[in-house]
């Protein structure tokens, strides 16, 4: 038998980490030092488990950079000490947040899987005890002595993605997320499927983790909608110290071609705002230039987004703001997979 991988949970709030009192009917949080008595399927697992909780749970639509961080430099003080790490967020958020951590780990050589869930822990038909148990057994995972998953992933519903290839798509389902421009890295059903040629693998093995911290979140997302006024897009040129907006388009990156509208689209690049192209589709990508609609926001020195997620815009571009680059240099890292978050 192979030595047991030692798997640290992160525990921060969310959904998952709620039992109901079945007196009250009321939610509450849920104990995760007592997680292996509450779910004794868990000593089957071939490893070990260990728990770090915040010391008050959070909803994940009050996290924050700050609170980003806070995961990430748990992952990077415990990083030698375990094999794996699970970490449960509420479900809302978990693809800005598992994006963000993702940016945040350079040359990453273990597995960082999110997950939550819809219903809480202790409700009878929850999908808590799947999304936690298949999550830790992935975490687990070991071939030839190392892990499996070498990334950020995000496990909902029998399915493993890349965490920055992810969008929360429904409040209902179970299968809450979906990831339109890169098929699952792992797939659950009576075998843990991996699809070994897309996983992930660092080109400096030898290496250690890189951990960067600084985010910088003075950035904004303008989602164009047909019928857009120019006071609407002109407002975004006098908020204070904005260095960054995630423009939302149509389909293969479509803008209108208003004079008023490019001309304000030239004013940011002019007040050294960097502007990048996403697409308001699921999927697909934004090709510059294909369309006119799309060739004049190429001239004005648009970043092009590609098939990036608009959660993963937004924390690729805390991240890269965070790093101080010249113009050039950002503009190729944004342009460029960085932890395969875009296609090459
Ligand atoms: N509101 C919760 C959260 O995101 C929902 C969930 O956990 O799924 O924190």
């Amino acid at each position: 038998m192979t030595k047991r991988p030692n798997i640290l949970i992160v525990y921060t709030g969310g959904t998952i980490g709620m039992v109901k009192d079945y007196v009250t009917g009321a939610l509450k949080a849920f104990d995760f030092s007592q997680i292996s008595n509450k779910i004794p399927e868990l000593q089957q697992l071939h490893c070990t488990i260990e728990t770090i909780s915040f010391d008050e749970p959070i909803d994940s639509s009050n996290m924050d950079v700050n609170y980003y961080v806070e995961i990430a430099e748990i992952i990077a003080e415990n990083y030698t000490k375990f094999d794996g790490f699970v970490v449960l967020t509420g479900s809302d958020t978990m693809s800005y947040i598992s994006s963000a951590i993702s940016f945040m780990f350079e040359n990453l050589q273990k597995p960082v899987i999110f997950t939550g869930s819809q219903l809480p822990i202790g409700d009878l038909r929850t999908d808590a005890k799947e999304n936690l148990i298949t999550s830790i057994q992935i975490a687990a995972a070991q071939e030839n002595d190392e892990p499996v998953i070498q990334e950020v992933g995000l496990y909902f519903e029998y399915k493993l993605y890349r965490a920055n290839r992810t969008t929360k798509i429904s409040a209902e389902q179970f299968e809450a997320f979906s990831s339109m421009n890169y098929p699952p890295l792992v797939e659950s059903g009576v075998h843990l499927n991996f699809n070994y040629p897309i996983l992930l693998r660092s080109q400096n093995k030898e290496e250690n983790l890189i951990f960067r911290k600084k985010l910088d979140n003075n950035i904004a997302v303008l989602k164009l909608f047909p019928g857009i006024t120019e006071k609407v897009v002109k407002s975004y040129l006098n908020i204070e110290g904005l260095k960054g907006i995630i423009l939302e388009t149509y389909g293969a990156g479509n803008a209108p071609t208003k004079k008023w509208f490019l001309d304000i689209l030239e004013a940011f690049v002019k007040k050294d705002i960097y502007v990048v192209n996403v697409t308001q589709c699921a999927g697909g990508s934004v090709i510059l230039g294909h369309y006119e609609t799309s060739s004049s926001l190429k001239h004005i020195g648009i970043i092009d987004g590609k098939d990036i997620t608009t959660e993963t815009a937004v924390a690729k571009m805390m991240y890269l703001l965070g790093e101080n680059l010249a113009k050039e240099e950002f503009r190729n890292y944004f342009e460029s997979p960085l932890r395969g978050e875009i296609n090459e």
